[in-house]
C-alpha cells in the first residue's frame, strides 16, 4: 500500500490552502461586482440619474422638437420633462418636475400650455406643480408617458396626486409616441383614474 510521506503531505496541504485562498479571492471579486451592479440598478429603478453611468445625449435647458424630446425620453433612463421646446432631465435626488420648477422660477409661466413628462408626477411633484401654477388661470395640459407607481409615496398617494391635478384644472393625457411602450397602459390608467 502506498503511503504519503511527510514531504508530500506538506505539498498537498499547501495546494489545498492555495485553492481555498483562490476561491475566496474569486468569491470576493464576484461579490464586489454584484454589489456594484445592484446599487446601480437601485438607482435606475428609483428614477434617479447617475451621471457617471448614464450620460445624457443633451443637457437640461437644451431646445429641441417634440419628436426629439420623445426620442430622448423613451430611450434613456430617469425622467424627462419637456415644455416650451426645452428639455429638463431628472437629476440625482431631484425629479424632472423639480428641475423644471427651479429652472423656470424667474420666468413668466402663464404661456405654458402644454407639458410632456415621461413618468407621471409622484404625489410630491403633483403638489409642487399645483402650487407652482396656482396663479395661472389656464392650467397646462400634461402628456404623460408612463405611470410612475412606486418609490416616492405609494401607488395610492401618487394616484391621489394625479386626481388632485385634474381637480385643479390640469388636463392629463397620454404621451403618444412609437417609442413609448407604456402608451396603452397609461391611457387605460388615466381613463379609469376617477373610478
Ligand atoms: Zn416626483
Amino acid at each position: 500500500m502506498a503511503t504519503i510521506s511527510d514531504e508530500e503531505q506538506v505539498t498537498i496541504g499547501g495546494i489545498v490552502i492555495l485553492i481555498v485562498c483562490s476561491c475566496l479571492v474569486i468569491y470576493w471579486i464576484f461579490f464586489q461586482k454584484r454589489n456594484k451592479r445592484i446599487k446601480r440598478e437601485d438607482r435606475v429603478s428609483m428614477g434617479r440619474v447617475d451621471e457617471a453611468y448614464r450620460p445624457r445625449p443633451v443637457a437640461t435647458g437644451s431646445h429641441c422638437s417634440l419628436d426629439e424630446a420623445a426620442h430622448y425620453a423613451f430611450t434613456n433612463s430617469g425622467t424627462l420633462l419637456y415644455a416650451r421646446g426645452t428639455i429638463y432631465w431628472s437629476e440625482e435626488y431631484k425629479h424632472a418636475e423639480e428641475v423644471f420648477i427651479r429652472k423656470t422660477r424667474d420666468e413668466d409661466i402663464s404661456n405654458i400650455g402644454t407639458i410632456w413628462i415621461k413618468n407621471s408626477p409622484c404625489s410630491k411633484c403633483a403638489a409642487k406643480l399645483i402650487e407652482y401654477f396656482n396663479l395661472v388661470p389656464n392650467k397646462p395640459t400634461v402628456y404623460i408617458g408612463k405611470i410612475w407607481r412606486g418609490e416616492y409615496g405609494d401607488e395610492e398617494s401618487n394616484k391621489e396626486g394625479l386626481k388632485k391635478m385634474k381637480r385643479k384644472g390640469f388636463k392629463l393625457l397620454v404621451w403618444e409616441d412609437d417609442k413609448n411602450e407604456d402608451e396603452e397602459e397609461t391611457r387605460e390608467y388615466l381613463r379609469n383614474i376617477d373610478m
